[in-house]
């Protein structure tokens, strides 16, 4: 067990660094922060900052002497160098090596026993073309790496959709998979510990606009409910299978033919805010009482649900608005230029 008083490492230091550094201090941890920024969100609730770029493998490895645990809010960090935090590390480097590619990821996913959309991978306008004969349309190509909320990706609505689509992810190594008629989205958020002890919180329905998460909702409803039951058993099979301590995320379609994975996430999520006031344990506090392993809390509603939305770019100004709501439980990063799709903030209310 890692006590009360220990320094946790929190490599990326962005709102969910942030939120994490603020359960911490909670349960009176330290938080250090590695994160290459000026002015990460993190840094201003967090006793030590490190600034370095995420492949600058001495300032990791000095990092890692000075924490207790380590653990990562951001997906997108190089593994070698990564690799010289050693056993701090919690996740390990397998969960995000093999979600830092939507690939390997795929492969992982369906060898684990749960369905992906059809897919296939593609280097070449060629193999594109070939997708889109084999699969049909529409598809959507993305990037097998680095994409986020939506970046990286292209719909191909018809055939001839396709070098297009192929130039704007920058013809870069892809998969296309095909586009899934969904009912709804939703998430699987669960956290586990090393000796397998594993919490499911209330799936949240998640609706995205633009390849961006804007709200989500609990209880999700009686059509999505009925998919969660075998959705969660998929989602601890893929956390057993990486051997994953701390929070991890699935994210589902609820399609007419049953659930179909969307993504899986090694960390805490966007859709998983709403516990902060919705549960009586947030994926923020259960993920550092599973990587210091200390014992579980409760995942259940404190109320009756709770909806969460997001403040994205020019939103956040809303905030004055915002504040005077009563029931509005209003989070603000930090971050001082709201450009267009960033996520600025995020405003929970809990529901009766
Ligand atoms: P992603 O970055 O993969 O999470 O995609 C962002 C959002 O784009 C998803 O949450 C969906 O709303 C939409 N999307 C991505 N892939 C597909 C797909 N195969 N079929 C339908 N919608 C998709």
């Amino acid at each position: 067990m890692i006590p009360p008083g220990s320094t946790i490492g929190i490599i990326g230091g962005g709102q969910l660094g942030r939120m994490l550094a603020m359960a911490a201090a909670q349960l009176g941890y330290k938080c250090h922060i590695f994160d290459p920024h000026e002015h990460p969100p993190a840094a201003d609730v967090a006793a030590f900052v490190t600034r370095a770029a995420f492949d600058d493998a001495d300032a990791l490895r000095r990092f890692a002497t000075e924490v207790d645990v380590a653990t990562y809010e951001f997906e997108n960090l190089p593994t070698e160098p990564l690799a010289t935090v050693g056993d701090k590390l919690r996740p390990g480097i397998r969960s995000l090596a093999i979600a830092q590619d939507r690939a390997t990821e795929k492969e992982f996913i369906e060898r684990c026993g749960a369905r992906v959309a059809s897919w296939r991978a593609v280097t070449s306008l060629a193999e594109v073309e070939a997708a889109v004969a084999d699969l049909g349309t529409p598809l959507v190509l993305k990037t097998r790496r680095y994409g986020y909320d939506g970046k990286g990706q292209a719909w191909i609505h018809s055939p001839g959709d396709a070098a297009a689509a192929w130039s704007s992810i920058g013809e870069e190594p892809a998969v296309a998979e095909r586009g899934v008629a969904f009912a709804s989205e939703f998430s699987v958020i669960l956290a586990r510990w090393e000796d397998g002890k594993h919490a499911f919180w209330d799936s949240p329905r998640n609706e995205h606009r633009e390849g961006i998460l804007r709200r989500s909702t609990v209880p999700c409803g009686q059509e999505v409910a009925a998919q969660v039951v075998l959705a969660r058993e998929a989602s601890l099979r893929i956390a057993q299978a990486l051997g994953h301590v701390g929070v991890l995320t699935v994210e589902f379609f609820a399609s007419r033919d049953g659930a179909v994975v969307n993504e899986i996430a090694p960390r805490v999520h966007n859709s998983g805010h709403w516990t902060i006031e919705g549960a009586v344990t947030s994926q923020f506090e259960q993920h550092l009482r599973a990587i210091c392993n200390l014992p579980p809390g409760l995942t259940g509603l404190m109320r009756g649900g709770a909806v969460m939305e997001n403040l994205i770019g020019p939103e956040i100004e809303r905030w004055p608005e915002l504040v005077a709501d009563r029931g509005a439980h209003v989070h603000i990063y930090g971050k001082d230029e709201p450009r267009p799709g960033r996520k600025m903030g995020h405003v929970t209310r809990v529901t009766r």
